[in-house]
């Protein structure tokens, strides 16, 4: 599931692309995708849009849309889910099997290919009310990450996927945050202490911030289906060396040595979700 770097990437390489593009028409496979705006309004309100900015916030992508003059601009608000994909293929290119949304522009179509059905594309921006911080933003500061975490009787690393504590961190970077700060993640949110916040805290900055220098590093391969090298998100372009080889600690390395101390990760199931941790490293 693509988190906050893999979603910052994907704004920071698509974003100048789609500047100024204008939409000619949009094509619509799975209407489901839009909810809770119905179809026939989606199509209407796109129709002549000018694409004037794209943003992130969370997971979130936020599409800025400029309707021609004097309507004023609005937002549309984008998810990928689990294995959503956004890129540009040129204009007549046929759609692959799962594209939900394809949005016709001069030269180019932008695919929004969706093959596991929870991604989303709306009008409906609410979903951005409830987000926490940022984890660069001023407002995520050790003591406001203290009062979250204070009297929560839930292990750290569930508290770390609620988008209402901190936006953006998933299931791979709440395992690497953790290891890096030093922390079990079956601790109860209200069990650290405040340098183990603030630890923490320094952590998710840290490795949220790696990971996207990577990932605007690696030539990227934003369309092919092959994402079997689990070193990013998309897929490493075709004939890039594997440079970076250590860039995860512990997701996915269950019964590897652990890079600090040469224990066996493990891996366990919290609240459904895989939790990959060193049992020296992080007491
Ligand atoms: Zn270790």
């Amino acid at each position: 599931m693509p988190e906050l770097p893999e979603v910052e990437v994907l704004v920071r390489h698509l974003g100048p692309l789609l500047e100024n593009q204008i939409i000619q028409s949009v094509t619509v496979q799975r209407a489901k995708i839009l909810a809770p705006t119905p179809l026939e309004y989606f199509l209407s309100r796109l129709k002549n849009c000018r694409f004037s900015g794209l943003n992130r916030r969370g997971k979130y992508l936020l599409f800025s849309l400029q309707p021609p003059a004097p309507q004023p601009s609005f937002q549309m608000l984008g998810h990928l889910g689990m294995t959503g994909r956004l890129f540009l293929v040129s204009h007549g290119t046929p759609p692959p099997k799962h594209a939900a949304v394809v949005f016709h522009l001069c030269q180019h179509d932008l695919v929004f290919e969706d093959t596991r059905y929870f991604g989303r594309m709306t009008l409906d921006t609410t979903a951005i009310a409830q987000l926490g911080p940022e984890p660069w933003a001023d407002e995520f500061t050790e003591e406001y990450f203290a009062q979250r975490l204070k009297n929560r009787s839930q292990a750290i690393k569930i508290l770390l996927l609620d988008q209402n504590i901190v936006a953006g961190v998933g299931n791979i970077y709440a395992s690497e945050a953790l290891h890096r700060a030093g922390l079990s993640p079956r601790k109860m949110g209200q069990r650290l202490s405040r340098p183990q916040v603030a630890k923490l805290q320094g952590s998710i900055q840290s490795i949220l911030a790696e990971a996207i220098a990577f990932g605007s590093t690696v030539p990227l391969n934003w369309h092919s289906p092959d994402r079997s090298d689990k070193l990013f998100y998309y897929g490493k372009a075709p004939g890039t060396a594997d440079y970076y080889e250590e860039r995860l600690a512990v997701y996915d390395r269950q019964g590897l040595a652990c890079r600090t101390c040469a224990s066996k990760i493990r891996k366990i199931v919290q609240a459904g979700r895989s939790t990959y941790y060193c049992p020296r490293c992080q007491k």
